[in-house]
């Protein structure tokens, strides 16, 4: 399969699962996600109709977006690896959702560029489901804290919950305390599932799967 193909191949799994869950179709959106590859390889996806993508770096983002951003209209960009607080001003110039707030401080240093920018990306909060040490995001029991924290004392509209489930679990339980936490916070947006588990996370309520090397090949 080419690049195209497995674009498609995606898709329509995407489009199965929907029907299976029983969820309108259409109702996930497919976030490709392009982290480590260059324009060229991303140029026939967007050429093959993806609109929205997703990278983890901020710099490895401004070495090719602004370009790709130019040449077509209606890319969405969304952040999706942990981010720094002196990489905030150079995030809100480029993405336009920003899945990774996990923690008061990029929280606060977003609302600043934000107001500073005039720019509102949307924003989800990243949970470590998992509760891994080596993960970033905010534990199961204080999302709803940090994200009325975010509202009440930021002033940011917290759109959605992100979630990256341990690599050796079942991610069904995850996904569905994601959506259990997402309920609870008043969060519409649930961006869960990866190449290997999206049509799970689609079962489980999934807005948004993140699909990388299903798309793009092995990294
Ligand atoms: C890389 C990455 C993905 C995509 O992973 P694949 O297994 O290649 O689909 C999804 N989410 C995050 C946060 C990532 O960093």
């Amino acid at each position: 399969m080419d690049i195209e193909e497995r674009l498609q191949d995606v898709k329509g799994k995407i489009a199965k699962a929907e029907k299976y869950a029983k969820r309108p179709a259409g109702s996930v959106t497919l976030v490709a996600v392009s982290k480590t590859f260059d324009a060229e390889a991303i140029r026939p996806v967007i050429a093959a109709g993806q609109r929205v993508f997703g990278e983890n770096r901020v710099q490895e983002s401004q070495g090719k977006w602004p370009e790709l951003k130019a040449e077509t209209v209606g890319i969405e960009l969304h952040l999706i690896g942990p981010l720094q607080s002196n990489k905030a001003a150079d995030a809100i110039a480029l993405f336009d959702v920003i899945e990774t707030v996990d923690r008061e401080k990029i929280a606060r240093a977003l609302a600043e560029e934000m107001a500073k920018q005039g720019k509102t990306p949307k924003l989800y909060v990243q949970v470590n489901t998992g509760l891994e040490p080596q993960k970033a995001g905010i534990a199961p029991k204080e999302t709803k804290a940090f994200v009325e924290f975010c509202r009440k004392d930021l002033g940011l509209s917290i759109e959605g919950l992100m979630c990256i489930p341990p690599a050796e679990e079942n991610p069904g339980p995850h996904f569905a305390l994601l959506e259990k936490l997402a309920k609870e916070c008043g969060v519409e947006k649930l961006s869960m599932g990866m190449s290997g588990d999206f049509e799970t996370a689609v079962e489980f309520g999934a807005t948004s799967v993140r699909v990388g090397s299903a798309i793009f090949g092995a990294r």
